[in-house]
């Protein structure tokens, strides 16, 4: 099957022994057709078949194929699952907070046309960046932009004037962004998506 290895987009094995892992690996690597053969331990599995062997393509036209194919995948995740997430622009241009409003995780994703995007969710560090492809988290802020769905920056809104100030009075509470939960978004666009 193919999947993103520490090394880029490649393949990888089903769960074997170590034993055949190891051996599977040692064709791989005598093979010029193939590079960055890793045997890789699954430490959530029990028993003796806990190990699988991921490789890359050594062609550059083979792993550019892959590339384009797992940087569709992340697309049609970030397509599937943009309702999930609220997006918040930042102080800085193009970076913005994209919070999962189902487990509350969030990361924060930086769009850069001519270096490339980032990510800090775990996904893009180990397995997007040596691919050299976008995370579903870039997707997201795509979508949240061309909707016109991002919400401003909380630290703009937030933010006293001048006026403010130069006044004894209290300061006003910063107004609040308000946040459509996600239930609402699925019944006024889920038939949408
Ligand atoms: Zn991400």
């Amino acid at each position: 099957m193919t999947i993103l290895t520490q090394n880029g987009a490649g393949h990888r094995t089903e769960r074997l022994t170590r034993e055949r892992a190891d051996r599977f690996a040692k064709c791989l690597q005598a093979n010029p057709r193939f590079d960055g053969v890793t045997v890789v331990e699954n430490p959530n599995a029990k028993g003796e078949r806990r190990f699988y062997v991921t490789w890359i393509p050594a062609s550059n036209a083979r792993q550019q194929d892959l590339r384009e194919l797992h940087a569709a995948i992340q697309i049609g995740r970030g397509e599937c699952q943009w309702m999930n997430y609220v997006v918040t622009a930042t102080e800085t241009a193009g970076r913005y907070d994209v919070e999962n409003q189902q487990n509350g995780e969030t990361y924060q994703v930086q769009l850069h046309a001519a270096v490339g995007n980032t990510c800090t969710c775990p996904q893009w560090e180990a397995r997007c960046r040596p691919a050299g492809i976008d995370c579903k988290h870039c997707e997201v802020v795509r979508i949240h932009l061309r909707l016109d769905l991002v919400q401003p920056s909380p630290a703009v809104i937030g933010a006293p004037d001048v006026s403010d100030l130069l006044e004894s009075e209290p300061l006003p509470a910063p107004a609040r962004v308000s946040r459509i939960p996600a239930s609402q978004w699925a019944a006024d666009w889920g038939d949408q998506a």
